[in-house]
């Protein structure tokens, strides 16, 4: 048997990581099993799922590299489709028709066997529900609109669906699917839920906890590979402490018996992490485009300033950097005298009843100092001394005075990429 498997979002304008996780476990499983990879748009609510919303869910699939291996299905073309099936139920004597709740007309409705409902979950073992909580459901509407599970079953019948990987907010579907599929005489697919992603409650985790959607990620520069990296990990383990990987990789790797049942938690700093390392495998020359572009776009004079001081300052930055985005935080004061003071900092170092005299101090030794790396670094071991301070605060006062910043760099590099003009100058500035 040919492994089919496939991913069969609505689209509502943002994809949630959760739903690109659920189309990433079925990338890898037919991959796994050398088979086919499907998308099924539906696309029924027609509010929700517009042209924007589906153009959407396609950029986050290319991102990715999630293409399918067919074109892809579209399930509101697919109406007549719906309702000749539930045609062929009422000819057969499973489903009839009837007057049901508010709908003013006729709906047709599935005949439930009036049996327990079990099946074998790749991920969550055996599931089983009693008959009497199994009632006859509705298929179609009065108006015509088939209902969400005769759409989704009549579409896995006809795309040939071997395996369903999907959400376990849909366990309590599956039973009334499986009906579905005895009554129109196919066999039912294997299912296999998948667990939530939550927050550090243990709730869903949703946009108020942090960035949700597959575009925010993109925005902050967090690498494709990282985030297939991540989510892969997020409900799934290899069987060792291995926690690094390519797409490649994972391909035979990934088997569904090895999906957690439990919920998943988020964690946004195991992401960074992740990233940092997928980070680490970008060459220097796109590495430095990427970070040239984020300081552009946010207004620093980059192009302005020498190549090998944007060579040097790209070099320096690389291994502190999580994303190339944070450049533009992290990194701006090299080529902007403008850059933002950290307000912490300006109290603490720029604005405490030492920081003239520390300031002074500091301009005169910076004014004679020779301006190479290793030297200033050594010097900044003994200036300390001579001033009578910690350590610590002189360089703190030094590095929030010509970076605005908290922390970063070793300060003797910085000081040396700055030049003697730009240290005075900046110095100068808060002592006028
Ligand atoms: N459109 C449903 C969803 O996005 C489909 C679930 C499925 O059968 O995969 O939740």
């Amino acid at each position: 048997m040919t492994v089919r498997a496939r991913f069969a979002p609505s689209p509502t304008g943002q994809v949630h990581i959760g739903n690109i996780r659920v189309a990433i476990y079925n990338w890898l499983f037919a991959r796994h099993h050398g088979g086919q990879f499907l998308l099924r748009v539906e696309d029924t609510d027609r509010e929700r799922s517009t042209a924007a919303a589906v153009s959407t869910l396609f950029q986050a699939l290319d991102w990715l590299g999630l293409q399918p291996d067919e074109e892809p299905v579209y399930q509101s073309q697919r109406a007549d489709r719906h309702r000749e099936a539930a045609e062929q139920l009422m000819r057969s004597g499973h489903a009839y028709r009837a007057r049901k709740g508010e709908d003013a007309g006729e709906v047709v409705l599935l005949r439930m066997p009036g049996e327990d409902m079990v099946f074998r979950d790749l991920v969550r073992g055996e599931l089983r529900k009693a008959a009497a909580d199994l009632p006859d459901f509705v298929l179609v509407r009065s108006n015509g609109t088939p209902v969400f599970h005769l759409a989704n079953v009549v579409d896995d019948i006809d795309q040939g669906i071997t395996h369903v990987i999907r959400g376990d907010d849909h366990v309590e579907n599956t039973f009334r699917h499986l009906a579905l599929y005895r009554a129109l005489g196919a066999p039912a697919p294997a299912f296999a839920h998948l667990p939530m992603i939550v927050n550090a409650q243990g709730k869903p985790y949703s946009k108020r906890d942090g960035d949700a959607f597959v575009g925010d990620f993109r925005d902050k520069d967090i690498l494709p590979e990282a985030i297939f990296n991540y989510l892969v990990l997020l409900g799934w383990a290899p069987g060792d402490d291995r926690e690094l990987f390519t797409r490649e990789e994972l391909v035979p790797l990934f088997t569904l018996d090895r999906v957690h049942a439990s919920a998943a938690q988020m964690d946004l700093r195991k992401l960074m992490s992740i990233n940092q390392h997928h980070l680490a495998r970008v060459p220097d020359a796109e590495f430095s485009a990427t970070c040239a572009e984020r300081l552009r776009a946010a207004g620093v004079p980059i192009d302005a300033a020498p190549a090998d001081l944007r060579t040097a300052v790209f070099a320096l930055m690389r291994p502190r950097l999580k994303a190339c985005l944070e450049i533009v935080e992290q990194a701006a004061y090299f080529f902007d005298d403008a850059y933002p003071v950290d307000e912490k900092i300006r109290r603490k170092r720029l604005e405490a009843p030492e920081a003239p005299r520390l300031l002074a101090f500091l301009r005169g030794k910076l004014a004679e100092a020779d301006f190479s790396a290793p030297v200033l670094t050594e010097a900044l071991h003994q200036w300390p001394a001579e001033a009578g301070v910690a350590p610590g605060d002189l360089l703190a006062t030094l590095r929030a005075a010509v970076t605005g910043r908290p922390g970063g760099p070793d300060l003797g590099e910085v000081l040396a990429l700055l030049g003697r003009d730009t240290v005075l100058r900046r110095l100068d500035r808060l002592r006028a």
